[in-house]
């Protein structure tokens, strides 16, 4: 059947059955073009900026985006304008986003920690920025200057000192990012900003090129191209989570508002046809109610060419027997977002194990996570939640050990690392030692 006949959120009926991860990978598939077969598309070009620098950027730029530029900085000037010209009303938006988000992220910084192991000999844990960063900011389908302050905030207050924001050229403002992507920038004081997107992006910040130096790490969000690009320069430089299209699961009871829980799942759809929507319950009358709105709403919403697609391909509205058998599910999903809007929501939210982020009861949608709750937005998808965190003031410290011993908490030692190097067949170990406090010393 042509895809406009197919259902908007396909039911689909566990009761009775376990969600193991087979039977989760069989029912709710997610987007046809993952991340690993999108890593094949973007090899060539992720290999050609790492061969040919800016002249590769600006070909793959010409021929995907439609753009030809001959530099991708973006001139102070531009960041200066776009400010000025900022609509007051999303200045005050921004700002207010940038507020919380800086309560949230201030709290991540965790001080040095100095441990006395024994007397004379201490590990401290010393937590040190990453030195250059390159921030991704969507602009594809729709230019996101949520996402500046997502990456940029965690960023600053780790105390990275260089940053580099791209986001994708825009033909209708002249081959620059769209200028609220800009006006974002200059409201953080980020002075490096260039016109480029997709993986000729994230290849141009982790190889660098004349224009744009190399970084030590690249993060922020993206569609499944730049996720996949990401996943190739992993290694050449650190990346945050794989950070990919939109995912929203739902668990939710028959208390759950029909017409909320519609909202939620078209909110998200709206972001790319690969975004994938998940509204698992075991009440059939929610099912059905959310049924009749997802199709009311569908027939109002703007973005139909990207929530159509996604609400019909990879997404489902799932029966299962009990809430216990619905958070079973959505762990193993492995939402990016979950809304929980259940009875004694927030005692069932503290039972997700696997998520990107939580969002508890009827008056928390995702949407003010995408915007302005103070929680980050860029989190790991495509089931990478099970084993990665959202961006954080984290993602951009590394803790480093330092390691401190006098003499005699060294020799207190010696004999143990005696039998542990002779455990091991690594005489050497042991000799670096007993140069220092030789066995025939008296208390080593
Ligand atoms: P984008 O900036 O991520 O991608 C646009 C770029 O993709 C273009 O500049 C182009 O160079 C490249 N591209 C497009 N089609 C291509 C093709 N066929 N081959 C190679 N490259 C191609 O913008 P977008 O497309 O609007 O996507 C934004 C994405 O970010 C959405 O999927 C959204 O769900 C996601 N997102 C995710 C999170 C998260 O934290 N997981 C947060 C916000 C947004």
């Amino acid at each position: 059947a042509p895809r406009e006949q197919e259902q908007l959120l396909p039911r689909v009926d566990l009761r009775g059955r376990t969600h193991d991860e087979e039977l989760v990978a069989s029912v709710l598939p997610r987007a046809a073009l993952d991340v690993s077969a999108a890593v094949e598309l973007v090899r060539p070009i992720v290999e050609d900026v790492r061969a040919r620098g800016a002249a590769a950027v600006r070909e793959a730029t010409a021929r995907i985006d439609g753009i030809d530029a001959g530099t991708t900085r973006v001139p102070a000037e531009a960041l200066a304008a776009a400010l000025a010209d900022l609509d007051p009303a999303v200045r005050a938006a921004l700002e207010e986003s940038i507020r919380r988000a800086r309560l949230v992220h201030e709290a991540q910084r965790r001080p040095d920690e100095v441990v006395e192991v024994a007397p004379g000999g201490t590990v401290t844990e010393r937590w040190v920025p990453v030195r250059r960063v390159g921030l991704y900011v969507p602009g594809g389908l729709c230019p996101l200057p949520s996402s500046v302050v997502m990456n940029v905030v965690p960023a600053q207050v780790a105390g990275v000192r260089s940053l580099a924001v791209v986001s994708p050229p825009q033909r209708e403002h002249g081959g620059l990012p769209h200028p609220v992507v800009l006006a974002a920038c200059a409201l953080l004081g980020v002075e490096e900003v260039h016109a480029v997107g997709g993986a000729q992006a994230v290849a141009m910040l982790a190889y660098g090129t004349e224009q744009c130096r190399k970084v030590d790490m690249v993060t922020g969000p993206g569609n499944v191209y730049v996720a996949a690009a990401k996943r190739l320069v992993r290694g050449a430089v650190g990346i945050d989570s794989e950070a990919g299209p939109t995912e929203i699961g739902i668990l939710a009871d028959e208390t759950a508002d029909p017409v909320f829980v519609a909202a939620d799942l078209l909110s998200q759809a709206e972001h790319d046809p690969n975004a994938s929507c998940l509204l698992v319950s075991p009440s059939e009358e929610l099912l059905d109610a959310v049924a009749a709105e997802v199709e009311r709403q569908f027939a109002l919403t703007k973005h139909v060419d990207r929530v159509g697609p996604a609400l019909r391909s990879q997404s489902a509205a799932v029966l299962v027997d009990d809430i216990d058998a619905g958070l079973a599910l959505v762990d193993e999903w492995a939402a990016e977002h979950l809304e929980v809007i259940t009875r004694d929501a927030a005692a069932v939210a503290a039972r997700v194990t696997n998520a990107g982020a939580v969002f508890v009861g009827p008056w928390s949608p995702v949407s003010l996570g995408d915007y302005l709750a103070g929680s980050n937005h860029v989190l790991p998808t495509g089931g990478t939640a099970k084993f990665n965190p959202g961006l954080s003031v984290q993602t951009f410290l590394r803790g480093i050990h330092v390691v401190d011993y006098s003499r005699d908490a060294l020799a207190a030692v010696a004999h143990h690392i005696d039998a542990l190097g002779g455990a091991e067949d690594l005489v050497a170990h042991v000799a670096a030692v007993r140069v220092r406090v030789p066995a025939e010393e008296a208390g080593a």
